[in-house]
Protein backbone atom coordinates (compact mmCIF):
# COMPACT_ATOMS: atom_id res chain seq x y z
CA UNK A 1 0.00 0.00 0.00
CA UNK A 2 0.88 3.49 -0.73
CA UNK A 3 2.25 5.67 2.11
CA UNK A 4 1.59 9.45 1.95
CA UNK A 5 4.55 10.67 5.04
CA UNK A 6 5.33 14.48 5.53
CA UNK A 7 7.69 16.67 3.99
CA UNK A 8 9.93 18.30 6.60
CA UNK A 9 13.04 20.23 5.79
CA UNK A 10 13.57 19.09 2.34
CA UNK A 11 12.64 15.99 2.63
CA UNK A 12 9.86 13.53 3.26
CA UNK A 13 9.43 12.26 6.93
CA UNK A 14 7.67 9.65 8.73
CA UNK A 15 6.94 11.97 11.61
CA UNK A 16 6.37 10.70 14.89
CA UNK A 17 2.66 9.80 15.11
CA UNK A 18 1.43 6.41 13.83
CA UNK A 19 -1.96 7.65 13.04
CA UNK A 20 -3.00 7.24 9.60
CA UNK A 21 -6.06 7.79 7.68
CA UNK A 22 -7.33 5.97 4.25
CA UNK A 23 -7.13 7.09 0.54
CA UNK A 24 -9.50 5.60 -1.89
CA UNK A 25 -9.26 5.81 -5.86
CA UNK A 26 -13.52 7.51 -6.05
CA UNK A 27 -13.42 5.54 -9.57
CA UNK A 28 -13.30 2.78 -8.30
CA UNK A 29 -13.78 2.62 -4.76
CA UNK A 30 -10.79 1.03 -3.86
CA UNK A 31 -8.38 2.24 -1.05
CA UNK A 32 -5.27 3.04 -3.22
CA UNK A 33 -2.90 4.47 -0.38
CA UNK A 34 -2.67 5.40 3.51
CA UNK A 35 -1.77 9.14 4.77
CA UNK A 36 0.13 9.95 7.79
CA UNK A 37 -1.64 11.65 10.25
CA UNK A 38 0.53 14.32 12.16
CA UNK A 39 0.80 14.91 15.90
CA UNK A 40 1.00 18.29 17.87
CA UNK A 41 5.05 17.79 17.92
CA UNK A 42 4.87 16.98 14.19
CA UNK A 43 3.51 20.63 13.94
CA UNK A 44 5.51 22.30 16.27
CA UNK A 45 8.90 20.57 14.82
CA UNK A 46 8.12 21.41 10.94
CA UNK A 47 6.86 25.14 12.87
CA UNK A 48 10.52 24.82 14.37
CA UNK A 49 12.36 24.75 11.46
CA UNK A 50 10.69 26.82 9.17
CA UNK A 51 11.27 29.61 11.91
CA UNK A 52 15.05 28.76 11.25
CA UNK A 53 14.44 29.34 7.65
CA UNK A 54 12.90 32.21 7.41
CA UNK A 55 15.97 33.93 9.20
CA UNK A 56 17.88 33.47 5.46
CA UNK A 57 15.17 33.16 3.58
CA UNK A 58 13.26 36.59 4.27
CA UNK A 59 16.85 38.05 3.57
CA UNK A 60 17.04 37.16 0.19
CA UNK A 61 16.37 39.58 -2.67
CA UNK A 62 12.83 39.45 -4.28
CA UNK A 63 14.78 38.63 -7.58
CA UNK A 64 16.28 36.08 -6.15
CA UNK A 65 12.97 33.99 -4.96
CA UNK A 66 11.34 35.21 -7.96
CA UNK A 67 13.80 33.08 -10.08
CA UNK A 68 13.00 30.00 -7.83
CA UNK A 69 9.23 30.63 -8.87
CA UNK A 70 10.18 31.05 -12.56
CA UNK A 71 12.23 27.13 -12.40
CA UNK A 72 9.02 25.94 -10.22
CA UNK A 73 6.86 26.94 -12.86
CA UNK A 74 8.47 25.39 -15.34
CA UNK A 75 8.80 22.47 -13.44
CA UNK A 76 5.17 22.09 -12.75
CA UNK A 77 4.61 22.03 -16.37
CA UNK A 78 7.11 19.90 -17.13
CA UNK A 79 5.61 17.30 -14.62
CA UNK A 80 1.78 18.54 -15.42
CA UNK A 81 0.65 15.19 -16.60
CA UNK A 82 1.63 13.13 -13.34
CA UNK A 83 0.17 16.04 -11.03
CA UNK A 84 -3.08 15.64 -13.37
CA UNK A 85 -3.11 11.90 -12.90
CA UNK A 86 -2.67 12.27 -8.82
CA UNK A 87 -5.40 14.84 -8.62
CA UNK A 88 -7.63 12.21 -10.84
CA UNK A 89 -6.91 9.51 -9.04
CA UNK A 90 -7.33 11.23 -5.26
CA UNK A 91 -10.16 13.27 -5.75
CA UNK A 92 -12.02 11.34 -9.10
CA UNK A 93 -12.84 14.69 -11.59
CA UNK A 94 -12.02 14.36 -15.39
CA UNK A 95 -8.60 15.13 -16.29
CA UNK A 96 -9.33 17.63 -18.48
CA UNK A 97 -10.94 19.62 -15.77
CA UNK A 98 -8.26 18.60 -12.75
CA UNK A 99 -5.14 20.25 -15.48
CA UNK A 100 -7.38 22.89 -15.41
CA UNK A 101 -7.24 23.82 -12.54
CA UNK A 102 -3.36 22.76 -12.54
CA UNK A 103 -3.03 25.72 -14.26
CA UNK A 104 -5.15 27.83 -12.28
CA UNK A 105 -2.64 27.69 -9.71
CA UNK A 106 -0.09 27.43 -12.00
CA UNK A 107 -1.09 31.08 -13.06
CA UNK A 108 -0.19 32.32 -9.22
CA UNK A 109 2.94 31.01 -9.17
CA UNK A 110 3.00 33.23 -12.86
CA UNK A 111 2.11 36.17 -10.81
CA UNK A 112 4.44 35.48 -8.12
CA UNK A 113 7.50 35.89 -10.34
CA UNK A 114 6.22 38.98 -10.65
CA UNK A 115 7.42 39.75 -6.70
CA UNK A 116 9.85 42.25 -7.47
CA UNK A 117 7.54 44.68 -8.99
CA UNK A 118 4.47 44.36 -6.45
CA UNK A 119 6.89 44.53 -3.23
CA UNK A 120 8.59 48.19 -4.38
CA UNK A 121 7.61 50.21 -1.59
CA UNK A 122 6.34 53.96 -1.95
CA UNK A 123 8.87 57.08 -1.26
CA UNK A 124 7.93 60.49 -0.48
CA UNK A 125 10.96 62.98 -1.29
CA UNK A 126 10.82 65.81 1.37
CA UNK A 127 7.39 65.08 3.63
CA UNK A 128 9.03 67.82 5.61
CA UNK A 129 11.94 70.07 4.73
CA UNK A 130 14.42 68.12 4.19
CA UNK A 131 12.78 64.71 5.75
CA UNK A 132 12.22 61.73 3.76
CA UNK A 133 9.61 59.02 3.71
CA UNK A 134 9.14 55.85 2.42
CA UNK A 135 6.91 52.09 2.78
CA UNK A 136 8.57 48.65 2.71
CA UNK A 137 6.40 45.95 3.07
CA UNK A 138 8.38 43.10 5.39
CA UNK A 139 7.23 38.60 5.25
CA UNK A 140 5.70 38.17 8.81
CA UNK A 141 7.29 35.25 9.30
CA UNK A 142 5.68 31.47 9.46
CA UNK A 143 2.75 31.36 8.01
CA UNK A 144 0.97 28.31 7.56
CA UNK A 145 -2.10 27.04 4.85
CA UNK A 146 -5.03 24.88 5.69
CA UNK A 147 -6.81 23.48 2.65
CA UNK A 148 -9.70 21.14 0.75
CA UNK A 149 -10.52 18.53 -0.79
CA UNK A 150 -11.82 19.90 -3.68
CA UNK A 151 -8.53 21.65 -5.75
CA UNK A 152 -5.71 19.56 -4.07
CA UNK A 153 -3.25 21.65 -6.62
CA UNK A 154 -5.17 24.53 -6.89
CA UNK A 155 -6.05 25.76 -3.43
CA UNK A 156 -2.15 25.34 -2.10
CA UNK A 157 -1.24 27.23 -4.86
CA UNK A 158 -3.47 29.99 -4.12
CA UNK A 159 -1.56 30.83 -0.40
CA UNK A 160 2.19 29.40 -0.78
CA UNK A 161 3.74 30.87 -3.83
CA UNK A 162 2.41 34.24 -2.94
CA UNK A 163 4.13 33.98 0.70
CA UNK A 164 7.14 32.41 -0.22
CA UNK A 165 7.99 35.06 -2.89
CA UNK A 166 7.13 37.57 -0.42
CA UNK A 167 9.82 36.21 1.66
CA UNK A 168 7.68 33.99 4.81
CA UNK A 169 8.74 30.86 5.33
CA UNK A 170 5.17 28.05 4.83
CA UNK A 171 3.37 25.38 6.25
CA UNK A 172 0.64 23.50 4.66
CA UNK A 173 -1.79 20.95 6.39
CA UNK A 174 -3.56 19.85 3.11
CA UNK A 175 -7.42 17.70 3.06
CA UNK A 176 -6.46 14.63 4.38
CA UNK A 177 -8.33 12.89 1.38
CA UNK A 178 -5.85 14.00 -1.13
CA UNK A 179 -3.05 14.98 -0.28
CA UNK A 180 -0.28 13.71 -2.61
CA UNK A 181 0.30 16.27 -4.72
CA UNK A 182 1.24 18.82 -2.48
CA UNK A 183 4.01 16.27 -1.48
CA UNK A 184 4.84 16.31 -4.91
CA UNK A 185 4.86 20.30 -5.28
CA UNK A 186 7.50 20.16 -2.30
CA UNK A 187 9.67 18.13 -4.13
CA UNK A 188 9.37 20.30 -6.78
CA UNK A 189 10.08 23.53 -4.74
CA UNK A 190 13.30 21.64 -3.69
CA UNK A 191 14.12 20.66 -7.87
CA UNK A 192 13.83 24.65 -8.13
CA UNK A 193 16.30 25.52 -5.62
CA UNK A 194 13.98 26.41 -2.64
CA UNK A 195 16.06 25.88 0.60
CA UNK A 196 15.19 23.37 2.96
CA UNK A 197 12.63 23.90 5.76
CA UNK A 198 10.89 27.32 3.46
CA UNK A 199 7.86 24.91 2.51
CA UNK A 200 7.13 22.06 4.45
CA UNK A 201 3.95 19.67 4.34
CA UNK A 202 2.24 17.94 7.73
CA UNK A 203 -0.46 15.83 6.50
CA UNK A 204 -3.30 14.89 9.22
CA UNK A 205 -6.50 16.52 10.58
CA UNK A 206 -8.22 18.14 13.39
CA UNK A 207 -4.94 17.64 15.20
CA UNK A 208 -2.11 19.33 13.13
CA UNK A 209 -5.18 22.21 12.87
CA UNK A 210 -5.29 22.81 16.17
CA UNK A 211 -1.81 22.92 16.38
CA UNK A 212 -1.65 25.44 13.72
CA UNK A 213 -4.23 27.51 15.66
CA UNK A 214 -1.95 27.80 19.26
CA UNK A 215 1.12 27.51 18.01
CA UNK A 216 2.98 30.92 18.79
CA UNK A 217 5.49 31.07 16.13
CA UNK A 218 2.83 30.92 13.64
CA UNK A 219 2.24 34.34 12.69
CA UNK A 220 -0.68 34.02 10.24
CA UNK A 221 -2.96 31.14 8.54
CA UNK A 222 -5.05 31.33 5.58
CA UNK A 223 -7.61 28.73 5.33
CA UNK A 224 -10.25 27.49 2.56
CA UNK A 225 -13.26 24.82 3.26
CA UNK A 226 -16.58 24.89 4.75
CA UNK A 227 -18.44 27.68 6.72
CA UNK A 228 -18.34 25.86 9.94
CA UNK A 229 -14.57 25.54 10.14
CA UNK A 230 -13.93 28.73 8.79
CA UNK A 231 -15.54 30.63 11.42
CA UNK A 232 -13.26 28.54 13.82
CA UNK A 233 -10.48 29.16 12.22
CA UNK A 234 -10.85 32.71 12.27
CA UNK A 235 -11.74 32.52 16.06
CA UNK A 236 -9.31 30.81 17.16
CA UNK A 237 -6.31 32.34 14.89
CA UNK A 238 -7.61 35.32 15.70
CA UNK A 239 -7.60 34.82 19.34
CA UNK A 240 -3.93 33.36 19.39
CA UNK A 241 -3.03 36.77 17.73
CA UNK A 242 -2.63 35.51 14.07
CA UNK A 243 -3.69 37.13 10.76
CA UNK A 244 -6.07 35.02 9.20
CA UNK A 245 -7.89 34.96 5.86
CA UNK A 246 -10.39 31.89 6.16
CA UNK A 247 -12.66 31.23 2.98
CA UNK A 248 -15.90 29.21 3.66
CA UNK A 249 -18.91 27.36 1.55
CA UNK A 250 -21.02 29.25 -1.02
CA UNK A 251 -24.46 28.50 -2.62
CA UNK A 252 -23.78 30.02 -6.33
CA UNK A 253 -26.78 31.88 -7.81
CA UNK A 254 -27.43 32.11 -11.98
CA UNK A 255 -30.03 34.24 -12.68
CA UNK A 256 -31.37 33.74 -15.60
CA UNK A 257 -33.66 36.91 -17.19
CA UNK A 258 -36.00 35.96 -20.18
CA UNK A 259 -34.23 37.86 -22.51
CA UNK A 260 -30.71 36.33 -22.72
CA UNK A 261 -29.59 33.70 -24.92
CA UNK A 262 -31.34 30.82 -23.03
CA UNK A 263 -28.90 28.22 -25.07
CA UNK A 264 -26.10 29.91 -24.11
CA UNK A 265 -27.05 30.11 -19.91
CA UNK A 266 -28.17 26.54 -20.66
CA UNK A 267 -24.76 25.35 -21.37
CA UNK A 268 -23.11 27.67 -18.63
CA UNK A 269 -25.48 26.70 -16.06
CA UNK A 270 -24.13 22.63 -17.49
CA UNK A 271 -20.81 22.96 -16.88
CA UNK A 272 -21.15 25.42 -13.72
CA UNK A 273 -23.74 23.35 -11.68
CA UNK A 274 -22.28 19.67 -13.43
CA UNK A 275 -18.17 19.99 -13.76
CA UNK A 276 -16.40 18.65 -10.84
CA UNK A 277 -19.33 17.02 -9.73
CA UNK A 278 -20.30 20.33 -8.00
CA UNK A 279 -17.41 19.66 -5.91
CA UNK A 280 -16.53 23.32 -6.47
CA UNK A 281 -16.86 26.19 -4.48
CA UNK A 282 -18.03 28.64 -7.67
CA UNK A 283 -20.10 25.91 -8.69
CA UNK A 284 -23.82 27.63 -9.59
CA UNK A 285 -26.05 25.08 -7.45
CA UNK A 286 -29.29 27.37 -8.33
CA UNK A 287 -30.50 29.21 -11.27
CA UNK A 288 -32.84 31.34 -10.78
CA UNK A 289 -35.33 31.60 -13.64
CA UNK A 290 -36.80 35.05 -14.11
CA UNK A 291 -40.14 35.87 -15.32
CA UNK A 292 -41.56 33.63 -18.19
CA UNK A 293 -38.19 31.34 -18.49
CA UNK A 294 -39.09 28.91 -16.38
CA UNK A 295 -40.72 26.04 -18.47
CA UNK A 296 -37.96 26.43 -20.98
CA UNK A 297 -34.92 26.57 -18.98
CA UNK A 298 -36.24 23.13 -17.12
CA UNK A 299 -36.97 21.40 -20.25
CA UNK A 300 -33.86 22.14 -22.11
CA UNK A 301 -31.50 21.59 -19.17
CA UNK A 302 -33.60 18.24 -18.13
CA UNK A 303 -32.00 16.87 -21.60
CA UNK A 304 -28.25 17.82 -21.12
CA UNK A 305 -28.92 16.21 -17.46
CA UNK A 306 -29.87 12.90 -18.99
CA UNK A 307 -27.78 12.92 -21.97
CA UNK A 308 -24.65 13.30 -19.09
CA UNK A 309 -21.42 11.73 -19.59
CA UNK A 310 -20.46 9.99 -16.61
CA UNK A 311 -17.15 7.57 -15.56
CA UNK A 312 -14.20 7.63 -14.52
CA UNK A 313 -11.98 10.47 -14.66
CA UNK A 314 -9.59 8.97 -16.52
CA UNK A 315 -11.94 8.03 -19.40
CA UNK A 316 -11.44 10.65 -21.70
CA UNK A 317 -15.15 10.63 -23.00
CA UNK A 318 -17.00 11.03 -18.89
CA UNK A 319 -17.93 15.30 -18.54
CA UNK A 320 -18.09 14.29 -14.91
CA UNK A 321 -16.56 11.93 -12.74
CA UNK A 322 -17.68 10.31 -9.32
CA UNK A 323 -17.80 12.29 -5.58
CA UNK A 324 -14.99 12.08 -3.75
CA UNK A 325 -15.42 9.80 -1.06
CA UNK A 326 -18.31 7.13 0.02
CA UNK A 327 -19.68 9.42 2.77
CA UNK A 328 -19.67 12.39 0.29
CA UNK A 329 -21.79 10.22 -1.69
CA UNK A 330 -24.49 9.64 0.85
CA UNK A 331 -24.37 13.12 2.32
CA UNK A 332 -25.11 14.47 -1.70
CA UNK A 333 -27.72 11.60 -1.74
CA UNK A 334 -29.36 12.14 1.40
CA UNK A 335 -29.94 15.99 0.70
CA UNK A 336 -31.60 14.76 -2.87
CA UNK A 337 -34.05 12.49 -0.43
CA UNK A 338 -34.36 16.01 1.35
CA UNK A 339 -35.64 17.80 -1.77
CA UNK A 340 -38.06 15.52 -2.56
CA UNK A 341 -39.80 15.26 1.18
CA UNK A 342 -39.30 19.08 1.29
CA UNK A 343 -41.89 19.18 -1.60
CA UNK A 344 -39.19 20.52 -4.53
CA UNK A 345 -40.08 18.65 -7.85
CA UNK A 346 -37.52 16.20 -8.83
CA UNK A 347 -37.00 16.37 -12.40
CA UNK A 348 -33.92 14.33 -12.96
CA UNK A 349 -33.22 11.74 -10.63
CA UNK A 350 -29.59 10.71 -10.70
CA UNK A 351 -29.54 8.46 -7.48
CA UNK A 352 -29.97 5.32 -8.97
CA UNK A 353 -26.76 5.17 -11.36
CA UNK A 354 -24.63 2.41 -11.68
CA UNK A 355 -21.51 1.93 -13.56
CA UNK A 356 -20.71 -1.44 -15.24
CA UNK A 357 -17.14 -2.50 -13.91
CA UNK A 358 -17.28 0.04 -11.47
CA UNK A 359 -20.22 -0.53 -9.47
CA UNK A 360 -18.09 0.31 -6.24
CA UNK A 361 -17.23 4.22 -7.37
CA UNK A 362 -18.45 6.73 -5.99
CA UNK A 363 -21.06 7.72 -8.34
CA UNK A 364 -24.26 9.57 -8.16
CA UNK A 365 -25.90 11.04 -11.80
CA UNK A 366 -26.69 14.45 -12.12
CA UNK A 367 -29.92 15.65 -10.50
CA UNK A 368 -32.30 18.76 -11.40
CA UNK A 369 -34.82 19.98 -9.03
CA UNK A 370 -37.66 22.37 -9.99
CA UNK A 371 -39.88 24.53 -7.83
CA UNK A 372 -37.58 25.10 -5.49
CA UNK A 373 -38.58 27.41 -2.41
CA UNK A 374 -36.11 29.93 -0.34
CA UNK A 375 -37.23 28.34 2.89
CA UNK A 376 -36.08 24.32 1.70
CA UNK A 377 -32.95 23.12 3.67
CA UNK A 378 -31.88 22.03 -0.22
CA UNK A 379 -31.66 25.79 -0.68
CA UNK A 380 -30.19 26.85 2.29
CA UNK A 381 -27.53 24.63 2.42
CA UNK A 382 -24.40 23.92 0.56
CA UNK A 383 -24.54 20.23 -0.97
CA UNK A 384 -21.45 20.20 -2.90
CA UNK A 385 -22.79 17.30 -5.68
CA UNK A 386 -24.24 17.70 -8.95
CA UNK A 387 -27.78 19.08 -7.94
CA UNK A 388 -28.97 22.06 -9.57
CA UNK A 389 -32.03 23.72 -7.84
CA UNK A 390 -34.68 25.91 -9.92
CA UNK A 391 -35.75 28.59 -8.17
CA UNK A 392 -38.49 30.80 -10.35
CA UNK A 393 -38.95 34.70 -9.51
CA UNK A 394 -41.55 36.94 -10.79
CA UNK A 395 -38.91 39.39 -11.35
CA UNK A 396 -35.02 40.77 -11.85
CA UNK A 397 -35.50 42.96 -8.14
CA UNK A 398 -36.79 39.65 -6.72
CA UNK A 399 -34.01 37.54 -7.92
CA UNK A 400 -31.72 40.03 -6.96
CA UNK A 401 -33.43 39.95 -3.49
CA UNK A 402 -32.72 36.51 -3.02
CA UNK A 403 -28.82 36.45 -3.90
CA UNK A 404 -28.61 39.12 -1.33
CA UNK A 405 -30.49 37.70 0.94
CA UNK A 406 -28.53 34.50 1.05
CA UNK A 407 -26.36 33.63 3.94
CA UNK A 408 -23.52 32.92 1.04
CA UNK A 409 -22.33 35.71 -0.51
CA UNK A 410 -19.05 33.64 -2.77
CA UNK A 411 -20.15 33.64 -6.46
CA UNK A 412 -22.94 34.65 -8.95
CA UNK A 413 -23.72 35.20 -12.80
CA UNK A 414 -26.61 36.63 -14.56
CA UNK A 415 -27.63 35.89 -18.64
CA UNK A 416 -28.81 39.02 -19.84
CA UNK A 417 -28.73 40.63 -23.46
CA UNK A 418 -29.61 43.87 -21.29
CA UNK A 419 -26.60 46.03 -20.58
CA UNK A 420 -28.22 48.29 -17.74
CA UNK A 421 -29.45 45.18 -16.22
CA UNK A 422 -26.42 42.96 -16.40
CA UNK A 423 -24.52 46.58 -14.97
CA UNK A 424 -26.86 47.07 -12.26
CA UNK A 425 -26.48 43.39 -10.95
CA UNK A 426 -22.95 44.15 -10.80
CA UNK A 427 -22.84 47.28 -8.77
CA UNK A 428 -25.98 46.47 -6.29
CA UNK A 429 -25.43 42.70 -5.73
CA UNK A 430 -23.63 41.46 -2.41
CA UNK A 431 -21.11 38.67 -3.51
CA UNK A 432 -17.74 38.90 -3.88
CA UNK A 433 -17.45 37.56 -7.21
CA UNK A 434 -19.87 38.54 -10.48
CA UNK A 435 -20.33 36.94 -13.99
CA UNK A 436 -22.31 38.92 -16.67
CA UNK A 437 -22.80 36.27 -19.51
CA UNK A 438 -19.75 34.25 -17.69
CA UNK A 439 -21.22 31.06 -15.58
CA UNK A 440 -17.91 30.64 -13.23
CA UNK A 441 -16.95 33.83 -12.82
CA UNK A 442 -13.69 32.73 -10.99
CA UNK A 443 -10.99 35.69 -11.15
CA UNK A 444 -7.53 35.23 -12.57
CA UNK A 445 -4.27 35.03 -10.81
CA UNK A 446 -3.73 39.06 -11.28
CA UNK A 447 -7.10 39.81 -9.77
CA UNK A 448 -7.57 38.14 -6.77
CA UNK A 449 -10.10 35.27 -4.81
CA UNK A 450 -12.73 36.07 -2.15
CA UNK A 451 -16.64 35.62 -1.53
CA UNK A 452 -18.53 38.02 0.92
CA UNK A 453 -21.06 37.56 3.56
CA UNK A 454 -20.36 34.04 5.09
CA UNK A 455 -18.27 32.75 2.71
CA UNK A 456 -15.08 34.74 3.64
CA UNK A 457 -13.88 35.65 7.30
CA UNK A 458 -11.21 37.86 7.53
CA UNK A 459 -10.45 41.18 5.24
CA UNK A 460 -7.85 39.90 2.31
CA UNK A 461 -9.19 37.57 -0.48
CA UNK A 462 -7.10 35.33 -1.86
CA UNK A 463 -3.28 35.83 -4.05
CA UNK A 464 -2.79 38.75 -6.34
CA UNK A 465 -2.04 42.13 -4.50
CA UNK A 466 -4.50 41.02 -1.86
CA UNK A 467 -2.53 38.36 -1.32
CA UNK A 468 0.56 40.03 -1.45
CA UNK A 469 -1.13 42.29 1.55
CA UNK A 470 -2.10 39.39 3.92
CA UNK A 471 1.52 38.07 3.60
CA UNK A 472 3.64 41.09 4.63
CA UNK A 473 3.63 43.63 6.73
CA UNK A 474 3.91 47.15 5.98
CA UNK A 475 6.66 49.99 7.64
CA UNK A 476 7.22 53.42 7.06
CA UNK A 477 10.57 55.13 7.49
CA UNK A 478 10.97 58.69 8.20
CA UNK A 479 14.48 59.97 7.95
CA UNK A 480 16.40 62.95 8.17
CA UNK A 481 19.99 63.46 7.32
CA UNK A 482 21.24 66.97 9.41
CA UNK A 483 25.23 68.38 8.53
CA UNK A 484 25.12 69.96 11.90
CA UNK A 485 22.94 70.15 14.63
CA UNK A 486 20.34 72.27 13.65
CA UNK A 487 17.00 72.11 16.21
CA UNK A 488 16.46 72.50 19.44
CA UNK A 489 14.25 70.18 21.70
CA UNK A 490 10.65 70.36 20.62
CA UNK A 491 7.95 69.21 23.14
CA UNK A 492 5.11 69.87 20.49
CA UNK A 493 3.71 66.86 18.31
CA UNK A 494 6.06 67.53 15.22
CA UNK A 495 3.98 68.83 12.14
CA UNK A 496 5.87 69.21 8.56
CA UNK A 497 6.82 72.47 7.91
P1 LIG B 1 -13.69 21.00 5.28
O1 LIG B 1 -14.08 22.26 5.96
O2 LIG B 1 -14.30 19.73 5.75
O3 LIG B 1 -12.09 20.78 5.40
C1 LIG B 1 -11.19 21.80 5.07
C2 LIG B 1 -9.93 21.61 5.91
O4 LIG B 1 -10.26 21.73 7.29
C3 LIG B 1 -9.27 20.25 5.73
O5 LIG B 1 -7.88 20.42 5.66
C4 LIG B 1 -9.69 19.48 6.97
O6 LIG B 1 -8.71 18.54 7.40
C5 LIG B 1 -9.87 20.56 8.00
N1 LIG B 1 -10.93 20.24 8.96
C6 LIG B 1 -12.06 19.52 8.72
N2 LIG B 1 -12.80 19.43 9.85
C7 LIG B 1 -12.13 20.10 10.81
C8 LIG B 1 -12.41 20.37 12.20
N3 LIG B 1 -13.50 19.93 12.80
N4 LIG B 1 -11.51 21.10 12.89
C9 LIG B 1 -10.39 21.57 12.29
N5 LIG B 1 -10.09 21.33 10.99
C10 LIG B 1 -10.95 20.62 10.25
O7 LIG B 1 -13.92 21.22 3.72
P2 LIG B 1 -13.80 20.14 2.54
O8 LIG B 1 -14.94 19.20 2.63
O9 LIG B 1 -12.43 19.60 2.47
O10 LIG B 1 -13.99 21.09 1.26
C11 LIG B 1 -15.23 21.49 0.78
C12 LIG B 1 -15.65 22.84 1.32
O11 LIG B 1 -14.66 23.82 0.99
C13 LIG B 1 -16.94 23.35 0.70
O12 LIG B 1 -17.72 23.95 1.71
C14 LIG B 1 -16.48 24.39 -0.31
O13 LIG B 1 -17.41 25.39 -0.62
C15 LIG B 1 -15.30 24.96 0.42
N6 LIG B 1 -14.40 25.64 -0.50
C16 LIG B 1 -14.42 27.00 -0.49
C17 LIG B 1 -13.62 27.69 -1.37
C18 LIG B 1 -13.64 29.19 -1.37
O14 LIG B 1 -12.81 29.76 -2.05
N7 LIG B 1 -14.53 29.85 -0.66
C19 LIG B 1 -12.78 27.00 -2.26
C20 LIG B 1 -12.78 25.60 -2.23
C21 LIG B 1 -13.61 24.93 -1.34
Amino acid sequence: MNLIQHFVNGKITPGKSDKKGKIFNPATGEQESEVKLGSKSDLDEAVNIAKKAFETWSLKPPIHRARIMFKFKELIEKNSDELTKMIVSEHGKVYEDAKGSLIRGLEVVEFACGIPQVLKGEFTENVGTDIDSWSVRQPLGVCAGITPFNFPAMVPMWMFPMAIACGNTFVLKPSEKDPSCSIRLAELLKEAGLPDGVFNVINGDKVVVDAILINKDIKAVSFVGSTPIAKYIYENAAKNEKRVQALGGAKNHCVVMPDCDLDQAVNGLMGAAYGSAGERCMAQSVAVAVGNVGDHLVSKLSKKVEALKIGPGMDKTSEMGPLVTKEHLEKVKGYVDLGVKEGAKLVVDGRNLKLQGYENGFYIGGCLFDHVKKNMRIYKEEIFGPVLSVVRTKDFEEATQLVNDHEFGNGTSIYTRDGDVGRTFASKIKVGMVGINIPIPVPVAFHSFGGWKRSLFGDQHMHGIEGVRFYTKLKTITSRWPSGIRSNPEFIMPTMK
